[in-house]
């Protein structure tokens, strides 16, 4: 809720200036909301895993002293959350770092059917480990974005990675890019598309429009298993609104979810 601050002067301004103030307030106001739940949220995440290293070391320190069988256990799962606590902290960066640059257009060339071919092979081990086939269908022609080459890397290595990590053993990633030229002579309004499809489990309409919020993880079994920062597609959501692209998803629970992605082009 917004404060009206009274603004001095009772001129022909007045009325006006007054509007503008509540607007700026009231979006103050959300943003400091936002940024404190953020805060919350983030420590909430960390303080997690450091709960359960400490206990362990506890554990460690005292019952468990002279237990050799227990101290590797323990150790191991000490490793395991030591590295979530790495992920996250490496996701938070990235998303403070492009959001630092949220006003600045990245105006890079990009091309598309290499920079798939670089994401499928840094995530071809990981897919083998499942048995999971990725198949990209290149353009013919170059599919040059406009954007920066690093920052798209992650976008599609993050959506690569969710079609893999959350798909079934043996299944299939399809990756497959289009163009729509212009119809202008210059770069201005063409677009690239590129979709990621996998046949994984689908995800639960109720839960599509929420899934770039930070933090947002679909609570199944199967993912609560398989861990994660639930940053991924947040990032992946400031990295294409810094570029002026677009996300959208479509999902059948059983069959498989299908990202798309459009971005700017040049013809
Ligand atoms: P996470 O680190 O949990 O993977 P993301 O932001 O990348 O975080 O994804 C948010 C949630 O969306 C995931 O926890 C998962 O439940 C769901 N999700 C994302 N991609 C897929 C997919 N391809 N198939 C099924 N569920 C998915």
């Amino acid at each position: 809720i917004a404060t009206v601050t009274p603004l001095g002067r009772s001129n022909q301004h007045g009325p006006l200036a007054a509007l503008i103030t509540i607007q700026d307030e009231s979006q103050q106001h959300r943003l400091l909301e936002m940024r404190t739940d953020f805060i919350a949220n983030a420590s909430h995440e960390l303080r997690t895993p450091l709960a359960s290293v400490r206990g362990f070391i506890e554990t460690l320190q005292g019952p468990a002293r002279n237990d050799e069988a227990a101290r590797e256990r323990f150790l191991a799962i000490m490793a395991d959350q030591a590295e979530r606590m790495t992920r996250l902290i490496d996701d938070l960066l990235l998303l403070s770092r492009v959001e630092e640059k949220a006003n600045l257009k990245p105006t890079g060339r990009v091309d598309l059917n290499d920079l798939m071919e670089d994401v499928v092979r840094s995530m071809a081990p990981f897919a083998q480990e499942r048995s999971i086939t990725i198949s990209v269908e290149p353009l013919a022609t170059p599919l040059v974005a406009m954007g920066d080459r690093d920052e798209l890397f992650q976008v599609f290595h993050n959506l690569v990675e969710n079609a893999v990590k959350y798909g079934r053993d043996g299944g299939t990633v399809k990756i497959a890019l289009k163009k729509n030229a212009s119809v202008r002579n210059e770069s201005v309004g063409s677009r690239a598309f590129v979709s990621i499809t996998d046949n994984g489990p689908g995800i639960a309409p109720e839960h599509l429009p929420r899934l770039t919020e930070r933090f947002y993880r679909v609570s199944t079994e199967h993912s609560r298993r398989i861990g994660g920062t639930g940053l991924g597609l947040a990032i992946v959501k400031h990295v294409l609104n810094r570029h002026e692209g677009e996300l959208s998803v479509q999902s059948v629970v059983g069959q498989g979810t299908t990202f798309d992605v459009v971005l700017p082009a040049y013809r």
